[in-house]
């Protein structure tokens, strides 16, 4: 199947292509030319396949006709050795816990999935004895992070050979439970410790994807949720949602919410939508940095510098997979509006919610699961059954969940190892210069 720039002006690219390089020639996203629809019998019977099973059937559609059956399946299952439960909250409201991989966010299953993609087209290019003319040579994921996303990847990529994975992390901005996450690994994972802020971070990445000369000596690749690696799997989950709701009988009316933020995860879902999975409608959560809310409100789009809030994973001003939304409703805002709601809460409903949320069910929010549970509580109408993303383990937010609800929440084993380990990054200004010689030092 090819792939095709949501700027529509560059070529086609093989799926191979479009996960090597992440994004098309000319900044597009790249989107699949085909969506697939599953077979009514699969929706009829799915609630007796397992996770991996109904998994490995998405993947087919999106990726079956570049991977042959036996890798993908192999990828597949190595990628979901995790359960991804719902969990009754209220009546009419459930959560998809989506914080049981390693790192304790939604992000692993997208990452690793990547990671184990990408190793394979490489693989089948050094057996075909390929063209490129430094062709031996390592492919270097560079990844900017706040926090979630650079501790996903670089456990996704951990130990995967024959690719390199530099995090840049701004220092002092990081919560210490998630920088041990991706500053302990060691391997084939270099963390880099950016005097600066996010935003430095970023710009160096961006820097280095458009230097020319820097790609002519070593292959560069992003990471994030533009890559359709990375974000096509997410469409797992809803699956997977789906079939547990209609194992307790409580499929027929169903919305799903997802805290946004990049919007890569509830894109994958709405993919999912498209191949007949039957959502009735979503709900985007978002926290103060209310573009998206704007867009479905007023049918026009206005990206601003983003805000600081207490879902910091969710801090994005200008979310890069609108891009695909709007391709995916051929930028119809009503055919938009008819399957996406929204919803946007200040740090302090954050908070509030999580209080109410913990003192009437017991059931501890983090600060991004917070605007889903919210957005549904406000949203739903009589008949409907909600299912929100919990996107990451409460323990990840820890100083902020324990300020909020007067807790100390236990740490699980997984996140307590990362913090035994070693400790161990490059610092670096936030200069270009220096961080491109570093690159090209680490090569030779
Ligand atoms: C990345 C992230 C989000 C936002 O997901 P998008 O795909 O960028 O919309 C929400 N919550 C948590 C905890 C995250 O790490």
């Amino acid at each position: 199947m090819n792939y095709y720039s949501t700027n529509h002006k560059a070529p086609t690219a093989t799926l191979e292509k479009a996960v090597i390089k992440g994004l098309a020639e000319d900044k597009g996203l790249y989107m699949p030319e085909r969506i697939k629809p599953l077979p009514q019998e699969f929706f009829d019977n799915i609630e007796n396949l397992s996770f991996q099973e109904i998994a490995y059937a998405v993947a087919d559609c999106f990726f079956g006709e570049d991977v042959d059956a036996d890798s993908l399946k192999h990828i597949v299952y190595d990628t979901l050795q995790f359960d991804c439960p719902v969990v009754k909250v209220t009546d009419n409201i459930y959560t998809l816990e989506l914080f049981h991989g390693p790192t304790l966010a939604f992000k692993d299953v997208g990452a690793r999935f990547m990671a184990r993609l990408l190793q394979y087209f490489l693989r089948k290019e050094k057996e075909a004895g390929c063209c490129c003319a430094d062709d031996n040579s390592e492919v270097n994921v560079l990844v900017a992070t706040s926090g979630d996303t650079g501790s996903a990847v670089a456990n996704g990529f951990l130990g995967v050979d024959g690719i390199h994975v530099y995090v840049l992390y701004p220092k002092g901005k990081v919560s210490p439970i998630q920088e041990c996450q991706f500053t302990t690994l060691g391997q084939n994972i270099t963390a880099i410790e950016i005097d600066g802020v996010f935003d430095d971070c970023q710009a160096l990445v961006k820097s280095a994807f458009m230097d020319s000369e820097l790609n002519a000596a070593m292959k560069l690749t992003s990471a994030n949720s533009i890559n359709v690696a990375r974000f096509l799997p997410q469409a797992f989950y809803y699956f997977n949602a789906y079939a547990r709701m209609k194992r307790l009988g409580l499929a027929d009316n169903l919305v799903m919410c997802v805290p946004s933020g990049n919007f890569g995860n509830i894109c994958s879902a709405l993919f999912g939508k498209r191949m007949g999975l039957p959502v009735k409608r979503f709900v985007a959560a978002n926290n103060a940095n209310d573009i998206f809310y704007n867009y479905l409100q007023t049918g026009e789009y206005h990206p601003k510098a983003s805000v600081q809030t207490i879902a910091n994973a969710m801090d994005v001003g200008d979310p890069s997979n609108f891009a695909r939304i709007y391709e995916l409703y051929k930028a119809d805002h009503a055919a938009v509006c008819a399957d996406i709601s929204g919803a946007t809460y200040k740090d302090a409903e954050i908070a509030e919610t999580m209080k109410a949320c913990y003192n009437t069910t017991g059931y501890v929010l983090d600060p991004h699961g917070a605007c889903g549970y919210q957005a549904l509580s406000d949203l739903l109408q009589p008949g409907e059954i909600g299912v929100f993303c919990e996107t990451a383990h409460p323990a990840k937010f820890k100083e902020t969940v324990d300020n909020i609800l007067s807790t100390d929440i236990e740490i699980p084993a997984r996140l307590l190892a990362f913090m035994e380990g070693k400790k161990c990054s490059v610092p670096l200004p936030k200069d270009y210069e220096t961080f491109r010689t570093f690159l090209l030092k680490e090569k030779a």
